[in-house]
């Protein structure tokens, strides 16, 4: 008799096994997908510290100017980068909040409006005291390679990195109208790597906007090319003319940071890129 019953029961619960394990499967999918974005809309959503709004206010030289809506929209972004993102010292820094929210708020600057997902690919942000020595070789315009040492103070790595100098990081936030701001540059790169490579097209909606950024940013790149090559100023940085992903890094500096005249003396390239963060820096402005 035991056996009999013991024989049924195996057989019961043979035949539930697949769907014991169909519904520990479908449990265990919803709480991958489900957990992470529970934690990520409770990090979203508490309190901004009123000790970070000091620190957008004293450091972020815009940030005052910027319209309340915006305001708010920006911390909600600096809550979940600094959830998600890692930080980390080098050079014997030691990483603050000021540092942490101070780069945050520059890096979430190009994503406002745009309603896509923050820095998907970025996982590490290292910040040096100051100017940071690499070992780079290097090819010249005639295929030449070099090798050397050289001091940066920013760099952006396809591999989920961005690697930063914490006192040029500091004073081009707290001065946002000189047009050199070192975060919004290597977060340039950032979106720009976002297609697989870095080559100054970042991702964007279609076709004909592909035409018309490749129309804008190639004749303003041959134009800056020309100016440096007869050492004529002008509004972007040299730097800009080095190659199309500098020129897109530097483009965006000049954007966020002298609007008016981007608009007024390369008004094709300031309307794209309009288009492209989804803002107008020049209402920012008193
Ligand atoms: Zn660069």
């Amino acid at each position: 008799m035991n056996t009999g019953w013991n024989a049924r029961s195996r057989l019961v619960w043979v035949s539930m096994n697949p769907w014991i394990i169909l519904i520990t499967v479908v449990v265990l999918i919803v709480l991958a997908l489900w957990v992470p974005r529970f934690r990520l809309k409770r990090a979203i959503s508490r309190p901004f510290p009123g000790e970070w709004v000091e620190i957008l206010e004293r450091n972020i030289g815009v940030y005052r100017k910027l319209p309340m809506p915006l305001r708010l929209q920006l911390r909600r972004m600096i809550l979940q980068f600094l959830y998600q993102k890692n930080f980390s010292g080098a050079g014997g820094l030691s990483v603050t909040d000021e540092m942490r929210v101070t780069i945050a708020a520059q890096a979430c600057m190009l994503q406002l409006n745009r309603n896509s997902a923050l820095y998907p690919g970025l996982r590490y942000i290292i910040i040096y005291p100051s100017a940071f020595v690499v070992t780079r070789t290097e090819l010249d315009g005639s295929g030449v390679a070099s090798h050397g040492r050289k001091g940066l103070l920013g760099e952006s790595w396809q591999n989920g990195k961005v690697i930063l100098a914490w006192d040029n990081v500091l004073s081009g936030a707290r001065n946002f109208v000189d047009g050199s701001n070192v975060v919004l540059h290597e977060f340039a790169h950032q979106l720009d790597s976002e297609t697989g490579s870095t080559d100054g097209a970042p991702l964007l909606a279609g076709e004909s906007s592909y035409r018309s950024w490749a129309g804008a940013l190639s004749s303003e790149f041959e134009e800056l090319q020309k100016d440096t090559r007869f050492g004529k100023r002008s509004l972007m940085d040299h730097y800009g003319a080095t190659n199309p992903a500098e020129f897109f890094a530097v483009a965006t500096e000049t954007f966020f940071e002298k609007p008016r005249q981007m608009e007024k003396h390369h008004n094709e390239l300031f309307e794209v890129l309009k288009s492209y963060y989804r803002i107008d820096p020049s209402n920012w402005l008193e």
